[in-house]
């Protein structure tokens, strides 16, 4: 079982992720515009990612006999100045999500719930993978500069990640 207090908080982290997969799936539909479609891809794969994350959060309510409940889904940001501003955007954002992680360990830990404790772990490891990645990209695109090259280059690069 699981207590309300929790079931709203489980339920908000939905709702954020959900969030993630539609601002990346914006970020993907702006670097379509550009003809990044390495970029795009790549957002792509995050936005599936960020699905996958919600599901899991979605069956963990349900395994602990909890009732999911969705919320409307804010309107993602359509349009950002370059790829290294959608980037520090991204990178933001995952600053955000690790901060919505830690404080629902905290409270599983002030209601001493330890499945959620548990569960809540993977995706502490997570988000330090996520705020990596996202700060190896802003560091790269902040290197080349407005060198079309080098955008191209991670273009290549970016559109080799494989979908999860
Ligand atoms: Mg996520």
């Amino acid at each position: 079982m699981i207590n309300k207090k929790l079931q709203n908080a489980l339920n908000g982290q939905i709702n954020e992720e959900i969030f993630s997969a539609y601002l990346y799936l914006s970020m993907a539909a702006y670097f379509q515009s550009l003809n990044l479609n390495g970029f795009a891809a790549w957002m792509k794969a995050q936005a599936k990612e960020e699905m996958s994350h919600a599901m899991k959060f979605f069956g963990f309510i349900d395994e602990m006999e909890g009732r999911v409940t969705l919320k409307a889904v804010q309107e993602p940001q359509k349009e950002w100045k370059s790829p290294l501003d959608a980037f520090s955007a991204a990178r933001q954002h995952e600053r955000h999500i690790s901060g919505c992680i830690n404080d629902l360990y905290r409270l599983a830990q002030a209601e001493n719930c330890y499945p959620m404790q548990i569960m809540l772990q993977e995706f502490i490891k997570e988000q330090v993978e996520e705020e990596a990645t996202a700060a190896a990209i802003v560091h790269q695109l902040g290197q080349i500069q407005d060198s079309p090259q080098g955008l191209w280059w991670i273009d290549r690069e970016l559109g080799a990640r494989k979908a999860d």
